[in-house]
């Protein structure tokens, strides 16, 4: 059975842009007769809160996108692994498997030091130039972890964009497993997470897409031999530059609801935003399998199932 997933960070209130992606996300997977997971990406232990969890699950409950596992009532009574801080004996060992094949290094670099020595790519980015590929420092607190990336395309293909390849050794050098603050890092914690709950679908936003290479480079070296399909949406965007943010409180879900908004009013008005629907109407969480825009990437995924 096919199994997405919906992976938020706790580091704001849900807004438009995560209704927009469990539209897509719980549309695609019921569609395809599959389930979906529901993992809370913590990862980042600066920046998360229990209360913005507790919202998470509060919001998903009300707009009636249930996951299928772990309900979100295993969250509140602490009876499942579906937070990334509950999974690091996992990333400790998915971390030894690539130490053990000498594929781990310390790396010293503050961002500054990156920024200046590093080039800057498509997007923006920054890629590590590898300054401390060969130094062989000890590991210890105060310095990131690495792994060292071939230089290999990597080709996939979307179910949005089509077939697409990148080559993350070019856009981001070698990758970030854990970073100076002991937080794994996002690209190495959803590669596990991806690959040890055996999720088989990614659904996520456009934002994203340069990570998918990087994944799929990431999972193969820590042995997952399949990678996932994937599909990037288009996100809400607040202007024509600048994406939603969990800053812009008037589209958090909390906010439409004691404004009186129903749930499949806000369904409908994320839905609406991205051109699924042609006019702003109500429209339940049930029912988004059979939004067009939604049964046709599903009827593209199905013809074309490895
Ligand atoms: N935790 C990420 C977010 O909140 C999810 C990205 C992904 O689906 O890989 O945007």
């Amino acid at each position: 059975m096919i199994t997405s997933r919906f992976a938020p960070a706790p580091t704001g209130y849900l807004h438009l842009g995560h209704v927009a992606n469990a539209i897509y996300v719980w549309g695609i997977a019921r569609a395809l007769g599959g389930r979906v997971l529901l993992r809370i990406e913590d990862h980042d232990r600066q920046r998360s809160r229990p209360e913005f969890e507790q919202a998470i699950l509060e919001d998903l409950d009300w707009l009636g996108f249930m996951p299928d596992t772990p309900p979100t009532s295993a969250f509140r009574h602490g009876i499942c692994e579906g937070r990334q801080s509950d999974r690091t004996a996992i990333y400790e060992g998915a971390l030894a498997s690539l130490r053990a094949r000498g594929l781990v290094y310390a790396c010293e670099c503050s961002r500054r030091d990156i920024a200046a020595a590093g080039s800057v790519v498509d997007a923006g980015e920054t890629r590590y130039p590898g300054t401390c590929a060969h130094k062989a420092l000890a590991e210890g607190p105060g310095l990131a972890l690495r792994v060292r990336l071939a230089s290999h395309v990597e080709r996939f293909v979307d179910g949005r964009h089509g077939p697409l390849e990148q080559r993350p050794s070019e856009q981001c050098g070698d990758l970030v497993v854990r970073d100076r603050d002991g937080n794994w890092s996002y690209q190495f914690a959803v590669a596990v997470d991806d690959w040890r709950q055996d999720v088989t679908l990614v659904v996520r936003g456009d934002d994203v897409l340069a990570s998918t290479g990087r994944q799929i480079q990431l999972a193969r070296l820590l042995g997952r031999e399949v990678p996932p399909r994937f599909v990037h949406h288009p996100l809400i965007m607040k202007s024509a530059s600048q994406k939603l943010s969990k800053a812009d409180n008037d589209t958090s879900i909390r906010e439409q609801r004691s404004a009186g908004l129903t749930a499949a009013d806000v369904i409908g008005r994320a839905a609406h935003m991205m051109g699924l629907l042609n006019q702003r109407q109500p429209f339940a969480a049930r029912q988004v399998a059979t939004l067009e825009g939604i049964s046709r990437i599903a009827a593209r995924l199905r013809r074309t199932a490895p």
